[in-house]
């Protein structure tokens, strides 16, 4: 396992619609590495999810963990179910300290591939539910601020591109978590 750079705002891999990774084999060693890396780069950088894209792979992957015992991995996710609406404050690991109001489904019916190859049915309300729609973008090539009205999505992008002032690239590093905490 490693922890992986994350992907920022601006970086094409966000922009990138992600291509499926299939069933059976096609789950292999590879994909069961990079779904590790993935819970790691994202408890490290204190995310309830993260997509492949967000680490520079376009492929149908991400997890997501909003609890202890509710940690998810969603290897080709299809939306089956989509029930009410609500709008709650939502931030991304590739857009670091922006935060909007955003509508998404209230609840949710996922299905996905397992880490083992295996397809489930994952059922969300709260957090868990905006986390699925989330990460689900992603591998759609969506971030949260095209889900926000145009006068909020100006303020923010005015606001992100304030913070990267006289810096380039985007990449950033996270620090591990144990390095984190002290
Ligand atoms: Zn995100």
């Amino acid at each position: 396992m490693s922890l992986r750079p994350l992907h920022l705002l601006g970086s094409p891999v966000l922009r990138e619609p992600a291509a499926p990774v299939g069933g059976g084999a096609a789950v292999d060693a590879e994909v069961r590495a990079l779904v590790a890396d993935l819970f790691e780069t994202m408890r490290a950088a204190k995310g309830v999810g993260l997509a492949a894209n967000q680490v520079g792979v376009a492929r149908r992957v991400a997890v997501v963990e909003t609890a202890e015992t509710e940690s998810f991995v969603l290897i080709d996710p299809v939306l089956v179910e989509k029930e009410g609406r609500v709008k709650e404050e939502e931030g991304c690991l590739s857009i670091p300290d922006l935060y909007a109001d955003v509508e998404r489904a209230a609840r949710v019916v996922v299905e996905a591939t397992d880490e083992q190859g295996a397809r489930r049915r994952i059922e969300g309300t709260g957090l868990l539910a905006r986390a699925l729609q989330h990460e689900m973008d992603h591998l759609d090539g969506i971030l949260f601020l095209d889900r926000v009205g145009p006068i909020k999505r100006r303020f923010l992008l005015r606001q992100w591109e304030k913070s990267r002032e006289g810096q380039t690239g985007y990449l950033k590093e996270v620090v591990p978590e144990s390095a984190a905490k002290a």
